[in-house]
This record gives C-alpha cells, structure tokens and sequence, in this order.
C-alpha cells in the first residue's frame, strides 16, 4: 500500500509518500509560504529531477492539490492517479489525551478542534489538511498520528502540576510533552540496534533540534518528558527560554508592562540560546562564535549542555539507571561538539562516549566507549516514516 504522509503547520504542508512494501520513499515535498505572497512547492521524486512551482497558494486546500498534482505529474510524479493512494496520515502537534493514533471520524475532528487553543498555529492548520483531504481524496482514508501520544503513558505524578488540582482540571493543565513520534521512533530503533525488546530497556531519547526535549522511557513508553502544557519547557532551547523560575513571568511583565501575548512571545522568540548569546538561535552560529571567543556564546552552549546534563541525571535516577541513550534530531545527529559536551564527566552513571566514533554526522552509529555501560547511538529520527507505519496499521485493522 502507498501512504502519504501529511505535516501541516500554520503556512506550510510538508509531505512524503511511502511504499509500505519496504517502506520506501517514493517522494517528498514542501509548500511553503501558504496564503502569503511568494509561495512555492518544492516536489522531490526519489531519484528524480526537483520540480519547483512557485505560483499563489491561498490555503491548505490548494497547497494539497498542488502536491498530489506532482505526485501524479507525468515527469515527476510517482503515482498515475489518486487512487494509488491507500490512506493519508497527518501529523498532529497537540493530541490531547489520545494515546495512540486514531482513524478520521467526525469526533476526531472535533476533538482536534476542541485542542485548538492548546496549539493554535498547528491543530488549526492540520484540521484544514484533513478536511482538505477529504474534499479531494473523499474515499480515501485518513489517520492522525500526535506528537503528545507516546507520553500518555506518564503515571500521573509525572504529567500532574502542583497547581490548584480544580483549576487544572477545568483549563486541561497537565504536562503533555511533544516530539513524541520521534522519541518513540527511535527509542525502537535503539532497541533493535541492541536487539532487545524496547520493553525490557530503560532508555533516555534526547531530542535537539531548534525545539529540544529529553524523555524518560520505561515498559516502551514515556515515564517523563522534558517539555510540558506547551513545547516552552524544559531544556534551554534555539530561541526558548525553557523551564525558569515561574516568578519571573509576573515579575517580568510587572516591571516592563509586558502583556500576557508580549509575554509569551519573549519566552518563545527571544530566550534561549538567542537571547542569551545575543547570536543566533541556531546552534551552528553559536560554535562558531564560541570559537572567535564570543562569551556570551559560550555562556548559551554552557547553559544549553548544563540542563541537558541535568535532565538525564534526574531521569536516570527515575528509571533507577538506564541501559541506552541516543542522540536525535538536527542538533543531536550533526554536533560533534554538543554530544560530547554533554556525555562528558558522566562516567559515575556509566555514560561514555568514543571521541572517534562520534565524528558522525546525520546517520545512525553506535558511539558507546569502550568499558562504558550505557550503550550511546545517533539515530536519525523520522517521524513520517512512524506516522506511516501507523496509519498501515490502522488501515489494515479496519479491513479485518
Ligand atoms: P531541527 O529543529 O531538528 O531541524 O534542528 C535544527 C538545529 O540543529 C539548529 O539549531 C541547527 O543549528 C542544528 N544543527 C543542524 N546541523 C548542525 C551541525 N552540523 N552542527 C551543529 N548544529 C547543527
């Protein structure tokens, strides 16, 4: 079966479209700038010369018919027609309560909706996606697959704020994490790598892309994640603030007269590694100033390997040790420098890392030291290809 995977955020659709035969991937693609002048289709057939629209896009709508009109585009495309097209699996950034993924119904999409005001820019633009879907593609089923599914399975004093127990209930306040897709992809790919069952390791999968969370995982699923109601907290991030004293938000907004959005939008926009170091949000920017003696990047990328330290000490004491941990995610797959930072001077929890090992970039390696007893990999995550699997599964479920 060939299933197309769907990721819609507030202006842009990414896509890929898989043969579930041997998972390959047959294209992917990108509209970017959607509803705003300047938008742009970039159509990849595996293999294929690169197709690239530029022309109006004035919602999710049109952004998806322009992406199966390349898919099934005499020269770039990879499929004759629509119906090839066995089911579609969206990528949802706030599921709720959902723990798993779920087929399309009419209470799916209301629940979608209803989560909303949790994540405005995403859920908002995933429901166009599906109700664009099923416009265009009506007979053709359709799955979700959330980024906060994987940690449903936290027990409640993990997912539980020390806030008054009515008032959480009421406004649905509780630590939902986020990149559960890839926390749970390559928690799976770490233990075929060791070839145990994910079920019998304990395992921290850390995340570090522009968005970084860490997660603890016990029985294959989340005992603890990093992040929490939003993708704010937790670990020193590009451009957000991560977890801080809840004092200084009133505080804040006290002294300089911040509004609760202007608010939000300090701790989103201009904290972090940015608003430390004054740079760059991306960390690239930051080694490099670090390397000209810029200080205030050094401070960014101390902070930033401090917490992440912090968060994996306190999850192996959660889980009472931890047997693998594994590096994901564009920071956490192409910085040398960031994973050794991080694994160094952990020998007492038995975290060690091969210097020559870890010169890998972007492809999965066991970077384990020899004598070390926690087995350290880079995985590169895929989140689409978890959503297909999935959406394979749900399909094929539903046929029975
Ligand atoms: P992501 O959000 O997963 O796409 O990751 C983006 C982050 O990964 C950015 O902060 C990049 O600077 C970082 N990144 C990507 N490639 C490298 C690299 N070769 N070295 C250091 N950081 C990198």
């Amino acid at each position: 079966m060939k299933i197309l995977v769907l990721n819609c955020g507030s202006s842009s659709v990414k896509y890929q479209i898989f043969d579930m035969q041997d998972e390959r991937v047959l294209a992917k693609g990108l509209v970017e700038r959607i509803g705003i002048p300047g938008s742009v289709l970039t159509h990849r057939p595996a293999g294929g010369d690169k197709l690239v629209r530029e022309e109006e896009i004035a919602d999710h709508k049109e952004a998806i018919r322009l992406c199966l009109e390349a898919l099934t585009d005499p020269h770039y495309g990879v499929i004759k027609d629509y119906s090839e097209i066995g089911a579609v699996g969206h990528r949802i950034v706030h599921g709720g309560t959902f723990p798993h993924s779920v087929l399309v119904d009419a209470s799916t999409k209301e629940a979608i909706g209803e989560l909303e005001a949790l994540a405005p820019l995403h859920n908002g633009a995933a429901l166009r996606g599906i109700e664009a879907c099923e416009a265009i593609l009506p007979h053709t089923p359709q799955v979700t697959a959330f980024d906060t599914a994987f940690h449903q399975g936290m027990p409640d004093y993990a997912y539980t704020y020390s806030l008054p127990y009515e008032l959480c209930q009421k406004h649905l306040i509780r630590r939902y994490g986020a990149h559960g897709t890839s926390h749970q992809y390559v928690a799976l790919r770490a233990a075929a790598l060791v070839g145990r069952p994910l079920e019998e390791l304990k395992v921290i999968t850390c995340h570090l892309g522009n968005g970084s969370s860490i997660t603890a995982i016990k029985n294959a699923r989340s005992y603890d994640t990093s992040m929490g109601f939003t993708p704010l907290a937790g670990l020193t991030m590009g451009s957000r603030c991560g977890d801080i004293d809840p004092a200084i938000v009133p505080f804040l907004m006290d002294k300089e007269g911040y509004t609760p959005a202007e608010m939000d939008q300090l701790m989103n926009r201009h904290s972090g590694v940015l608003g430390v170091s004054g740079v760059s949000s991306d960390f690239r920017d930051i080694e490099a100033a670090m390397a000209e003696g810029n200080d205030r990047a050094r401070l960014a990328w101390d902070i930033f390997v401090h917490t992440a330290k912090k968060y994996i000490g306190a999850y192996v004491a959660i889980l009472n040790g931890v047997d693998v941990l594994v590096f994901t995610a564009g920071l956490g797959e192409n910085s040398v420098a960031a994973r050794e930072a991080i694994c160094q001077d952990m020998d007492y929890l038995g975290i060690g890392i091969d210097r020559e090992k870890n010169q890998v970039r972007g492809r999965e390696q066991e970077i384990t030291s020899p004598g070390a007893r926690v087995r350290t990999f880079v995985i590169p995550t895929n989140e689409e290809l978890m959503i297909a699997r999935d959406t394979l599964a749900i399909v094929q479920a539903q046929a029975r």
